[in-house]
């Protein structure tokens, strides 16, 4: 391709509304330029890194025995609502009508079609199992769109599904599915690590998210540096709490005057106690009314792990203005002595310990010396609180670290949430109807291309890893003299005939912007071709990587650079 006949423009000026690095660099190398909030054009140029992670991707799901369809991206009310996700979905799924008022929706995610699919064409245990997987856009109305195609509301997905007649079948796939992400992850060049996450209430299930480690990532990957343990932050857990302190006498319930002590910082501040020594109190409003959780002062509640154990659709904090009534007690001073909330529910790291400090629910007082069974009710016990870098391994005992992580892909072991409430059956060895057993296997390509520039980039723009660059090499032509510019038309076009995905930019622009774009858009390779070395019978040829530059004979040139794409092109 050459520049002059292509579509590709690059911007000087950051865009004013990119909030992270790679929305930036993708903008302002022309790879996609922004329509609305969170819906964007992939220009020539972002289209070819996108259809490279997709040749990669199809190649390894097809090694995996993933067999590709495409579903619609409008996708029948009806299915949704035999699922029940049509009620329980929120707002991120677009719903539309027809001119006949009928209801649909544009897929967030194809659950509901490929169970339709399969349950219409599968009957018998013979036909089992099947793994089925599409490159297809996505709708989501997200909340909060942003960091351009990292969390966009129309986006590509690689998403597949599969059907099972057991477990061990589930599981089987769910391993090649795994070693599938890890290869492709791996292919893009993206340093990644694949950790347990969390199943939300579905229960019992496996998932793993793949993480690309990157400081702009919207996660938090808990990870031990000895065992490999890794989890989502959502999810993790550590041995912290296990041991139970030895039991101390119990003392008398007694107030303690403390004003203006809202904060458990302040409480333990009045006190001259370190906040461990006492009980955070947390509230919740969830759909099942107002619920206490109780954590050590040092410690964070984790709404994730509180949510899954409540087995509530709905929670948040509990507003300022409903505490009295809810709890009994006012803001800052509430506490489980007394408390109207019908529930409450407390972290492990409390378990075996005397003589609480916790709010008195009453304005500016505490109590002390309050103790499980004889003042309150035995709460629900549990793990509710955050993991801290620097927590011991839940495996191995070795400090956890934590790092920033953005997830480019989830695997699920579903079991049968769907083919139980849409009926995706088959008649099993002895003529008996079973559910099938579902997996599901997402992966973002918008956002794993974006990811690869978090990861690797500098001041002047995109550093690609070589598979799902736009361009593998350019040639750039420096002056207007004909010997240059002969020479330069030759490389390329040997390039071209040597099967090189290659841009020749022959346009009639200064050097220093010849170059600064070529930086800006970070092709891996580049040849640059001047009047001055060509006098000598000598091109100049550089990595992006290091921009260390070389110097040798054209065809001497070519090989190496040949050579060097072919090495790369795993
Ligand atoms: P997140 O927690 O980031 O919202 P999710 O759990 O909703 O992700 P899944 O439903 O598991 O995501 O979707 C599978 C994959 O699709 C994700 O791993 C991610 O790579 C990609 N993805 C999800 N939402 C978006 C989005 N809004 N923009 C771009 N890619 C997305
Ligand atoms: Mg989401």
């Amino acid at each position: 391709m050459r520049w002059t006949r292509y579509f590709l423009n690059t911007l000087r000026e950051v865009p004013a509304d990119a909030d992270v690095i790679s929305q930036k660099l993708m903008m302002r190398a022309g790879m996609i330029r922004k329509v609305a909030a969170g819906i964007y054009t992939y220009l020539p140029l972002g289209l070819r890194s996108i259809k490279k992670l997709e040749h990669i991707v199809r190649e390894e799901m097809n090694r995996a025995g993933a067999v590709e369809l495409s579903m619609p991206a409008i996708q029948p009310a009806e299915l949704w609502m035999e699922s029940g996700r049509w009620q329980k979905y929120g707002k991120e799924l677009l719903r539309i009508k027809d001119r006949h008022e009928r209801d649909f929706v544009f897929g967030p995610t194809h659950e509901e079609v490929i169970t339709d699919t399969v349950r219409d064409a599968i009957n018998s245990y013979r036909q089992l199992p099947v793994n089925l997987y599409q490159i297809q856009t996505k709708f989501r109305d997200e909340v909060r769109p942003r960091f351009g195609l990292m969390r966009g509301r129309e986006f590509i997905m690689k998403d597949s599904y599969s059907f099972h007649t057991s477990r061990e079948s589930l599981d089987e796939t769910y391993e090649a599915m795994r070693q599938a992400y890890t290869a492709i992850f791996h292919r893009c060049g993206l340093d990644h690590v694949a950790v347990e996450a969390d199943t939300g209430n579905i229960g019992g299930s496996a998932s793993h998210e793949f993480m690309v480690l990157a400081q702009s990532g919207e996660d938090a990957v808990v990870s031990c540096p000895k065992c490999r343990y890794g989890a989502n932050i959502e999810k993790a857990t550590s041995k912290f709490f296990d041991d139970e302190p030895e039991p101390a006498p119990m003392q008398e319930l007694a107030p303690i005057h403390t004003p203006g002590t809202q904060s458990i910082e302040d409480v333990g501040r009045f006190l001259g106690k370190p906040t461990s020594q006492l009980v955070k109190t947390l509230v919740f409003d969830t759909d099942e009314g107002p619920v206490m959780v109780l954590v050590r002062g040092d410690r964070e509640g984790n709404e994730i792990k509180i949510k899954n154990h409540l087995g509530v659709t709905w929670m948040e904090m509990l507003a300022d203005s409903r505490f009295e009534e809810a709890t009994g007690g006012p803001v800052g001073y509430c506490g489980p002595v007394g408390t109207k909330c019908r529930r409450v529910l407390a972290d492990v790291s409390l378990k075996g310990r005397a003589n609480w400090i916790v709010g008195g629910n009453k304005r500016d007082t505490h109590i002390s010396g309050a103790n499980v069974a004889r003042d309150f009710p035995e709460p629900e016990w549990g793990d509710f609180t955050t993991v801290f870098a620097g927590d011991p391994c839940p495996r191995c005992g070795t400090a956890l670290e934590i790092y920033r992580g953005i997830e480019v892909g989830h695997i699920f072991k579903l079991g049968t949430k769907y083919s139980d409430s849409m009926h995706c059956t088959y008649l099993d060895e002895k003529g008996e109807r079973q559910s099938m057993i579902m997996g599901c296997y997402g992966l973002g390509v918008g956002r794993t291309v974006a990811s690869a520039i978090e990861q690797s980039h500098d001041a002047d723009g995109i550093i690609w890893p070589m598979p799902i660059a736009p361009f593998e090499v350019v040639v750039t032509s420096v002056g207007k003299e004909e010997s240059v510019v002969n020479m330069a038309t030759e490389l390329y076009e040997k390039l071209l005939a040597a099967g090189v995905d290659v841009l020749f930019d022959d346009r009639d622009e200064r050097p220093g912007v010849k170059f600064k774009d070529a930086d800006l858009v970070g092709f891996p390779l580049r040849i640059a071709v001047g009047a001055k070395s060509l006098a000598n019978g000598q091109v100049e040829w550089s990595f992006r990587k290091d921009r260390a530059k070389q110097l040798g004979a054209p065809e001497e040139v070519l090989a190496r650079v040949i050579d060097e794409v072919k090495k790369a092109r795993v």
